[in-house]
């Protein structure tokens, strides 16, 4: 399948999907209004290369994060790195479950984890914890293997803001294309499913004993979470981190574009104060270092929906990617939806629309034979 495939957005997804399509004989250009890769939020979150313990309350996000872990260390082995200790806890008095149920939902799930005594040292007011093996992602390493690679595709600097279809193909800058792919999270606007544009402040902070990542789960929590330097970490909270939420994109640009110092300053006074009720030590372990700003496009919802999801429109796919372990989800997505393309068959076309809406655990339209990325 030699297709000329245009890639709109070199974050985790655009980069992904184009050295799989690569390495499928696919001829790929990728572009980015941005300067390097990953300059939006695939380099700017908490780094979490997700099993599914983040996600009790969303059984297809789990599932996908439970087998895009295992596809990811077996894909990309050099850029995540070991939590030496990695725990998720249960609060009393702030969490929407109790411990039981959270077990046996991660039980159910397939996922392996260790159960802790309650609190040890360095945690208060615990029901339970367990042990993960969630794992890190290595952001500047990850950039640079992708730089590496991609490098004679790479297009930045270079905004698409129209793709036209003609005839079998689509214009993109004026030039032709088999397919386009839009891997901009939403930014294009065009996403099926109705979203909000989230953005959001985690804090970085240094410390120079090994402290444990801290997840506190089920709601509107916080955690704390190594990055790829082993003394510094993010911290991160439900309430706190976002800014706003928006219906546009540039709505949210513009939130992000015009924190100021003192809304700094509550911010982080409100996510320590926050992270202090359960690891009383925080402030005495860590030393604030700085901000991290992003932006978040969402599902509306409350059940904490992160999964992925492409849809098709003609001969544009596009992702709306929910956590980064779901990058290979989103590839074979695509390539059965290519498949499908091909050979006409107007999977899930309901009268009127020219979409495909293949949601989590849909089979695969058209299966192809091919092991991806
Ligand atoms: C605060 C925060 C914490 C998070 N924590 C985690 C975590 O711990 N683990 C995890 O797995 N996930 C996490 N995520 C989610 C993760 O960051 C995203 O799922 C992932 O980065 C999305 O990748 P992407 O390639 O779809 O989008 P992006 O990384 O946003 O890339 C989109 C790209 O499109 C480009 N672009 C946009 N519009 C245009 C245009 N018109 N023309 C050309 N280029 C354009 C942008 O410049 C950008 O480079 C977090 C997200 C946030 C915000």
């Amino acid at each position: 399948m030699p297709f000329r495939i245009a890639i709109i957005g070199a974050g985790w997804y655009g980069c992904h999907i184009g050295l799989a399509l690569q390495s499928l004989g696919m001829d790929v250009e990728i572009f980015d209004k941005a300067h390097r890769p990953f300059h939006l939020a695939s380099g700017n979150n908490q780094f979490r290369l997700h099993q599914g313990f983040h996600y009790a309350r969303h059984h297809g996000t789990r599932m996908q994060s439970r087998d895009g872990f295992i596809r990811f260390m077996e894909r990309y082995p050099t850029l995540s790195a070991d939590v030496a200790e990695n725990i998720y806890a249960v609060p009393n008095e702030s969490s929407l479950m109790d411990f039981n149920t959270y077990k046996l939902i991660m039980v159910s799930s397939g996922l392996n984890f260790v159960e802790l005594p309650p609190g040890g040292d360095l945690l208060t007011n615990v029901e339970g914890m367990v042990h993960t093996h969630e794992r890190v992602i290595l952001i500047d390493r990850a950039r640079r293997y992708f730089g590496e690679r991609l490098r004679n595709v790479l297009r930045f600097n270079t905004p698409v803001e129209q793709i036209t279809e003609v005839g079998s193909g689509v214009l993109v800058n004026g030039r032709r294309y088999d397919y386009a792919i839009d891997a901009t999270w939403g930014h294009r606007g065009g996403l099926r499913i109705p979203v909000i544009y989230e953005p959001t402040l985690l804090l970085y902070y240094e410390t120079a004993e090994r402290v444990p990542a801290v997840t506190l789960v089920d709601g509107p929590l916080c955690s704390v979470y190594p990055t790829e330097d082993a003394n510094i970490y993010t911290l991160s909270s439900v309430p706190h981190t976002p800014l706003g939420r928006f219906d546009s994109s540039a709505a949210a640009v513009a939130c992000r574009d015009t924190v100021t110092a003192e809304l700094v300053a509550a911010k982080r006074d409100a996510m320590e104060r926050q992270m202090s009720v359960n690891m009383p030590s925080f402030r005495d372990r860590f030393r604030f270092m700085g901000i991290q700003l992003a932006i978040k496009t969402k599902p509306v919802g409350s059940f904490d929906d992160r999964s992925c999801h492409v849809y098709r429109d003609g001969r544009t796919f596009v992702v709306m990617s929910g956590k980064i372990d779901t990058i290979f989800f989103a590839t074979e997505r695509i390539l059965s939806m290519i498949e499908a393309a091909q050979s006409d068959m107007p999977a899930f076309e309901g009268p009127g629309i020219k979409q495909d809406i293949l949601a989590p655990g849909a089979p695969a339209a058209g299966g192809i034979a091919v092991e991806v990325g």
